[in-house]
């Protein structure tokens, strides 16, 4: 089973979206939520209620 990257919650197979780093290195996503956040806003991965953390620095 493979984890979220981001918020490090298990993915079922077949769900989630994979990304491929420059380094050639697999990164797995819940969603594209999780995948903007790790990619584009560049977040440290956390696994408790990041998304009240993210909504409050959304702004
Ligand atoms: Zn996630």
């Amino acid at each position: 089973m493979v984890k979220c990257t981001f918020c490090g919650k298990e993915l079922e197979p077949g769900t989630g979206t994979m990304y491929v780093t420059k380094e050639g290195k697999l990164l797995y996503f819940t969603n594209s939520k999780c995948e903007k956040n790790f990619i584009k806003l560049n977040r440290k991965p956390l696994k408790t209620k990041w998304s009240e953390r993210w909504q409050s620095n959304k702004a």
